[in-house]
């Protein structure tokens, strides 16, 4: 059997916790760390319990956008084992790679220092009972990615791109990765971010920077869902900078996490 078959028969590795859902894109700058937290507080918004992991090794977002940088993680002893206690912000629980390195130095993470990152995040840190634990992957499909998406148990993956011809390439290679038989999780479906603009003084007009509805036709494609697009507005890069979430600005955004949260939790 497969590495994969091994990690998912040795389950229950968090019997507490419901699902395990990776955050992946094919490449970087498209908004899966946005994605990612906006999606964390609107389930946590709607009543679920989360948690996030942000294994971003190229470069972890999730402090700043969640405004605990240069926070650390607490260590407890129980029995004989040290477990790490999460940082709680906006009632979600979370892990970064981010913690672990000051922000401002270049650090080389190997795949099997990654890896081994990302297995203490799942076996260390007390997470308690979650419905959701979110782990913000590292764009693209490398070796990386394969192997910590074989490190925990994965009970799905969302894959986050922009419209244009080029990130839809790589957000193609994303997706079949996830669906190869030895990796074999399932992937939830797309999210188009940045998929179009509105000018605040014509809400009716929608611009197609990026080209229409490139994630929606990529998700027809292969045969998963379409979960929703995420427009561009200037709340929402502003939020991730001030590390205050858009899904709390009323309007355009709020709306557009809540009803990606929703269609997530159904
Ligand atoms: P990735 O995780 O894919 O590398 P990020 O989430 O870090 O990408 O986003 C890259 C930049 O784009 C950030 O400055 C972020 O604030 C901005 N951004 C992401 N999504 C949107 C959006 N829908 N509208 C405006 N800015 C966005």
């Amino acid at each position: 059997t497969s590495q994969v078959t091994t990690v998912r028969e040795a389950a229950p590795v968090l019997p507490e916790v419901k699902n395990i859902i990776a955050i992946a894109s094919g490449k970087g700058g498209v908004g899966k760390s946005t994605t990612a937290v906006n999606l964390a507080v609107a389930l946590a918004d709607l009543g679920a319990k989360v948690g996030l992991i942000d294994a971003d090794i190229s470069g972890p977002s999730i402090p700043t956008m969640f405004n605990v940088e240069g926070e650390q993680p607490t260590v407890k002893k129980v029995g004989e084992k040290n477990v790490i206690i999460p940082i709680t912000q906006y009632s979600v629980k979370l892990m970064s790679i981010g913690f672990l390195t000051p922000a401002e130095s270049a650090v080389v993470w190997r795949g099997p220092m990654a890896s081994s990152a990302l297995r203490q995040f799942i076996s260390d840190v007390e997470w308690g009972e979650l419905d959701y634990l979110l782990i913000d992957l590292p764009p693209g499909t490398s070796d990386i990615h394969l192997t910590m998406v074989q490190t925990v148990p994965v009970t799905g993956a969302i894959i986050v791109t922009t419209p244009q011809k080029v990130a839809l390439a790589d957000a193609t290679k994303g997706l079949t990765m996830f669906k190869q038989p030895q990796i074999n999780v399932p992937v939830l479906g797309v999210v188009e971010n940045m998929a179009y603009f509105s000018p605040e003084e014509l809400p009716d007009n929608k611009y197609y920077l990026f080209g229409k509805e490139g994630g929606q036709k990529l998700a027809e494609k292969y045969k998963v869902p379409f979960l929703g697009e995420i427009p561009i507005v200037q709340s929402i890069r502003e939020s991730g900078d001030t590390g205050f979430p858009a899904v709390y600005k009323n309007g355009i955004t709020q709306k557009a996490y809540t009803e990606l949260a929703e269609t997530v939790a159904r």
